[in-house]
């Protein structure tokens, strides 16, 4: 038996399932895969090579450190960056051979002594974060004179409800001011965006969460294939009976004779502790509740009506699997996907499928 507390299978095949089924979705353009974050907390190098190998050319990442770590990984494919050129930094970009998205007209300023290498440009249609305003597309005429813009994007606020007319909108935005910026490419969909259909997919999309099994479609089946499983070991079984109360807080309080197992992960762990009394985790395809506030290290489930045989010490116990996957666990946690992704922790044992191994 390992020593860990706590196993996080990522399934790298189903990650490049979902590269082809985004793909699949576009009507123009190439896929590019977002793997900022560390690549949303499932290990930047397994999956950007994992992605490249299923045909993707062009990656982008939040942050220069980002951006160098994974130029390390893949020598030669596209690797752009969203916060742009920061005072002082052009020279490491262009050394390391990265895209910049500049964002301001001061991010222009900074380019300009290399503005013969490739840039991107974000035009802000309706975030108000990054991104030139329409008044300042409007004017930025000459300043781009001689300078490599590659590609021209925004990004959309509300493209996960696909009837919300902010979606049409910054479209109707993005067309008339995307015509002002000298670039030979358009950009503007990310995950949810693609599936707003052709006019949203121009010549490169932005997939982040969706290849990591996030429903890009909420309130919609989930078209992704689920890449991340966290099984939790039990550490300890015992029986309580009332008046007695489970953890912290005494927040849940047994009413009859019951079983709790504890396991060995907790808020430290990613495992959020606002899933305290609210989540639901599965000893095979049988439902057991989390009962009372997760703790640092450890987590409790009420497994009275479980047999002994299924509660031995070292077994384990789905808290992200195939009967309650990331969308259900954020929704339990009054959060979303990409939280629950980006928070998982290294204390665990992590584990890549491929179909290498
Ligand atoms: C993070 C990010 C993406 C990816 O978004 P997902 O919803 O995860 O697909 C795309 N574009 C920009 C500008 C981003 O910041």
């Amino acid at each position: 038996m390992t020593t860990f507390g706590a196993t996080l299978t990522i399934d790298l095949r189903a990650l490049a399932q979902n590269y082809q089924t985004l793909n699949n979705q576009l009507s123009s353009g190439n896929l590019a895969a977002v793997v900022k974050a560390n690549a949303y907390g499932l290990g930047v190098e397994e999956a950007a090579l994992a992605l490249n190998k299923a045909g993707c050319e062009n990656f982008f990442v939040a942050t220069l450190e980002e951006g160098i770590e994974l130029r390390k990984i893949l020598p030669t494919t596209s690797v752009h960056i969203f916060h742009g050129v920061l005072p002082g930094t052009a020279k490491d970009i262009v050394a390391h051979n990265l895209i910049p998205i500049l964002n301001s007209l001061n991010q222009i300023e900074e380019w300009q002594p290399t503005a013969e290498h490739l840039a991107g440009l974000h035009i802000d249609t309706g975030m108000s974060r990054l991104g030139l305003t329409s008044a300042e597309c409007e004017s930025v005429g000459d300043r781009l004179n001689g300078f490599n813009i590659k590609i021209v994007m925004s990004h959309l606020a509300c493209a996960e409800e696909p009837a919300n007319p902010k979606n049409q909108e910054q479209l109707a935005l993005f067309n008339g001011l995307r015509s002002l910026i000298p670039a030979d490419h358009a950009s503007l969909a990310a995950s949810s965006g693609i599936y707003l259909g052709p006019d949203f997919h121009f010549d490169l999309s932005r997939a982040g969460v969706s290849l990591y099994g996030v429903n890009p479609t909420p309130g919609r089946s989930n078209p992704m294939a689920q890449v991340v499983r966290l099984q939790a070991k039990i550490l300890q079984v015992r029986s309580v009976d009332t008046p007695q109360t489970v953890g912290y807080g005494a927040t849940h309080q047994v009413t009859k004779p019951a079983k709790i197992a504890t396991l060995g992960i907790g808020y430290a762990d990613g495992y959020l502790r606002s899933l305290s009394n609210s989540a639901t985790a599965y000893i095979g395809d049988i439902e057991v509740p989390v009962v009372g506030r997760i703790s640092m290290d450890l987590t409790t489930i009420d497994v009275t009506g479980i047999a002994d045989a299924e509660l031995a010490t070292g077994c384990l116990v789905d808290l992200i699997g195939p009967n309650n996957p990331v969308d259900q666990v954020a929704s339990q946690a009054a959060t979303i996907g990409y939280e629950i992704l980006t928070r998982l922790g290294h204390r665990f044992e992590r584990r890549y499928i491929s179909d290498e191994v």
